[in-house]
């Protein structure tokens, strides 16, 4: 790689975040180009017809509030490009066996009547972050640095240290409330008693208020095709199935950055790496993977409580109590009976999703860290224990398990969804204190394994260009 100068980069990998990269480098001149493995565009971000002619899927990501909250997407064209937000009436819905189901709604006043006597601390512990979202999160999904809105950010850190359950009991007297605030926390992938694993759960609650939780119309592939339509009037280049093996195919580059895991960035760079980072990298710890299914449906799931069909995301788990149990057993190696699930229903608000009259649904739980276990049935009876008669409308159903969800996407290690897991160690040194710079000049990582993590939402590779740019150019 060339020195001081930044005219020519390439991308690997086609994720949100290797696309987002991507614009930001061909906004400022730079001639770049993404190189992706598969024959699809998007990583993460994509759907393909999985299961029956005319039903559409969901791959892997499918609800989209950190996407419609960030800020490095809010500053680009996308709706010029295709990209259509669809929001269900409520955010999230949370079935309990008993009583009514808990909902996240687009309203914080709306949430706060609904929890009752929990409503006015939940109000007061979220109000700030909800109404400035869009001054809290260029501060929130960054590295760590000093903030501009420091008395933001110190009140998610206050309320976001707790481990999700201690927090649950202290900010909710209600089992619903304590469900509700479980099923948020839960999408850290985190044992609910760790500490910092309700830092997710605030923000997702915040970003729900802020944006919602919405959908795009015709899927999750509409985010990324309408990041490279962008790229591509910006001069930017993408080719498909071209997998790098090795860095020293893309010589001729100024910058290379990395939209891969630790793990692959080892194979890729190979001894260009210092062994000191090399040994961090080969600290690096995935977390559990996820076991997922799609189906094809006659009709809507026929939810127990009509409350549910409100919502694009439904999240089945039970209790706080029940939830803890089962988001503990994937990381000590076991598959709980009752898994928590989490399942989307987007052809209720998109109709794009499937023929007239017919639905589909995608749900996936935690499992075991490249578990070969089948969770079909576990999966399933929990969404018959609360909408009886579901069984019985599956037309056709697609699963994936850890092993599966990597070979269509190396970034999957182990069915890993977070590029490694989210502990409190690793959010502050993800994955080194390097962030997405490398000991290497001009390589960078700009993957979920950078800050802030997980999610659709492109800032990792946001923060890794403009690394580059400052590096290379002087920005
Ligand atoms: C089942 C599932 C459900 C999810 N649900 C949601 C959700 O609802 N909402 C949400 O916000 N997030 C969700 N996520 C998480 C989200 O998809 C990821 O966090 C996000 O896609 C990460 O983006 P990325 O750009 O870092 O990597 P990825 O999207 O994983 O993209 C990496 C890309 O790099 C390519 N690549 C890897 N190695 C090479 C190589 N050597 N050469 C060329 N190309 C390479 C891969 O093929 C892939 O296309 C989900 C993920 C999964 C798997």
């Amino acid at each position: 790689m060339r020195a001081m100068s930044l005219r020519k980069a390439y991308v690997i990998g086609s994720g949100p975040n290797g696309l987002t990269a991507a614009i930001v480098l061909a906004r400022e001149g730079v001639d770049v180009t993404v190189l992706e493995a598969q024959a699809t565009l998007g990583g993460g971000s994509s759907s393909a017809a999985l299961t029956l002619p005319g039903f559409l899927h969901d791959v892997c990501s499918a609800v989209h509030p950190m996407a419609a909250g960030s800020p490095a997407l809010a500053t680009f064209p996308l709706e010029r490009h295709g990209l259509r937000w669809l929001h269900s009436p409520a955010a999230a819905a949370h079935p309990l066996d008993d009583g009514p189901a808990a909902t996240l709604e687009r309203s914080l006043e709306e949430t706060a009547a609904r929890l009752g006597d929990d409503g006015r601390l939940y109000r007061l512990a979220l109000a700030p972050l909800a109404r400035h979202w869009w001054k809290a999160a260029p501060d929130i999904l960054a590295p760590p640095h000093v903030p501009r809105h420091p008395l933001l950010v110190a009140r998610l850190g206050l309320l976001g240290g707790w481990p999700a359950a201690a927090a649950a009991r202290f900010f909710f007297n209600s089992e619903r409330g304590r469900a509700l605030f479980a099923g948020l926390a839960g999408h850290s992938v985190l044992p609910l008693d760790a500490l910092g694993s309700s830092a997710i759960g605030w923000v997702l609650a915040a970003a729900g208020h802020a944006v919602g939780w919405p959908i795009p119309e015709g899927g999750s592939r509409r985010i990324s095709e309408a990041l490279a339509a962008y790229l591509k009037t910006l001069g930017g280049q993408l080719e498909l199935g071209r997998e790098v093996r090795e860095l020293g195919e893309l010589d001729g580059a100024d910058a290379i950055l990395c939209d891969v895991t630790p793990a692959q960035l080892l194979r890729l760079a190979g001894p260009r790496l210092p062994e000191s980072f090399a040994a961090r990298l080969r600290a690096w710890r995935y977390g559990p993977g996820v076991f997922k299914l799609d189906w094809a449906l006659d009709g809507p799931i026929p939810w127990k409580d009509a409350e549910c069909a409100r919502a694009a995301t439904v999240h089945l788990g039970g209790s706080l109590d029940e939830m803890t149990a089962s988001e503990r057993a994937p990381w000590e190696g076991r598959a709980s009976e009752r898994p928590f699930v989490l399942l989307a229903q987007p052809s209720l608000f998109d109709p794009t999703r499937a023929p007239a009259g017919k639905h589909t649904a995608w749900a996936y739980c935690h499992v075991p860290h490249g578990s070969s276990l089948d969770r079909t049935g576990a999966i399933e009876a929990q969404v018959e224990r609360f909408a009886p008669g579901f069984r019985g409308r599956i037309l056709a159903r697609h699963a994936m398990g850890p092993s599966t969800l990597q070979r269509r996407n190396a970034n999957l290690v182990g069915g890993d969804i977070t590029g490694g897991a989210m502990t409190v160690g690793q959010i502050l040194r993800r994955p080194s204190f390097l962030y997405h710079r490398t000991p290497v000049r001009g390589l960078y990582l700009c993957s979920a394994s950078t800050p802030p993590g997980g999610g659709v939402h492109g800032m990792c590779g946001w923060h890794a260009a403009r690394a580059a740019l400052a590096d290379l150019r002087g920005n």
